[in-house]
């Protein structure tokens, strides 16, 4: 689809969340899915924008000052406002605010360019860390991802693919040979609630799963626990089912959730869209995991913090 540049939101260094070991994850944006609870809204979309750090900004006003459009403004209050519809990212207030209150989120990057900011950390890597591309939705560029692992593979880096499973196989297809781990998110087993929790139905996710576990590639389940959303008995019994014909499973991972993500849609200038929901606790999250094991092999962990 695109074997020049994408958009990447963010490269986060020496992360222990993103795949087993010690890894670097670059964060790619664009996404086919609306998940309410998002944590990254800044990745959805494929386009560029300016991101605002309220908490960081002491209210100088050099980002005015530096700003050919007049998107930086101050209420009589004091208040900083953007008019981010008449930005036009050229990096002028980025470069003038000296407390890093401001970025362009979604700079464009080659292969090359990313490839080689990544081989830097291979020595911290071992034994079993490496490379995760996440998102936003890394899939949608089969030709990038696909070059760049071959190159990470190359220089003996282990790979690991974040994906919503919301693409058309023929992309995973591309991926998949140069890819030692799936981290397969999945949101929920009902289509009903899957389409108002995410905006799409969840066949594609479904069908993408079993053909990625044909491939031969190991897959982690990731699964988001959002109380109210996607946490009924009915979908818990059903994923364990599904994930019982996975034959590449290698473990389940639960995930909280909370609703920390708040200031990322403030700060990106968006509606937050994320559940009123308290986040589970240990003990909820045993009884799904509970739930889960008994569809599965003893030595497929189901893990949660
Ligand atoms: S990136 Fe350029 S146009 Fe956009 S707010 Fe900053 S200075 Fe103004
Ligand atoms: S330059 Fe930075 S700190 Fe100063 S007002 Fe603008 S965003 Fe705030």
């Amino acid at each position: 689809m695109n074997s020049g540049k994408i958009p990447v939101a963010a490269v986060r260094r020496l992360t222990i969340h993103d795949g087993p070991g010690v890894r670097d994850t670059v964060f790619v944006k664009g996404c086919p899915l609306r998940c309410l609870w998002c944590h990254n809204p800044e990745s959805i979309s494929a386009a560029p924008r300016i991101l605002f750090h309220e908490k960081l900004c002491t209210g100088c006003g050099a980002c005015m000052r530096a700003c050919p459009n007049g998107v930086h403004a101050f209420t009589p209050e004091g208040r900083h406002t953007l008019n981010r519809e008449a930005c036009r990212l050229c990096g002028a207030c980025v470069r003038a605010c000296l407390f890093n209150a401001l970025e362009i989120c979604g700079v464009k990057m080659s292969v090359e360019e990313l490839f080689t900011k990544l081989v830097k950390d291979r020595d911290y890597f071992v034994p079993e860390g490496g490379v995760t591309l996440s998102g936003g939705e890394p899939a949608l560029y089969p030709e990038f991802v696909s070059g760049l692992f071959r190159k990470l593979k190359e220089a003996g880096i282990s790979t690991a693919l974040d994906t919503c499973g919301a693409v058309d196989f023929e992309h995973y297809r591309m991926i998949l040979p140069h890819t030692d781990l799936v981290l397969f998110d999945l949101k929920g087993m009902d289509p009903e609630r899957h389409r108002r929790n995410t905006g799409r139905d969840n066949a594609l996710i479904h069908e993408n799963l079993r053909k990625i576990a044909a491939f031969g590639t190991s897959v982690e389940i990731r699964m988001p626990i959002v109380p109210g959303c996607n946490d009924f008995p009915d979908d818990i019994e059903k994923t364990g089912r599904l994930l019982a014909g996975i034959g590449t499973l290698k473990r389940v991972r639960l995930l909280a959730y909370h609703s920390l993500a708040g200031e990322k849609y403030a700060a990106a200038g968006l509606e937050n869209t994320m559940p009123e929901a308290e986040s589970p606790d240990a003990a909820a999250l045993d009884r799904i995991a509970d739930v889960l094991r008994s569809f599965l092999p003893p030595d497929v962990p189901v893990l949660h913090d």
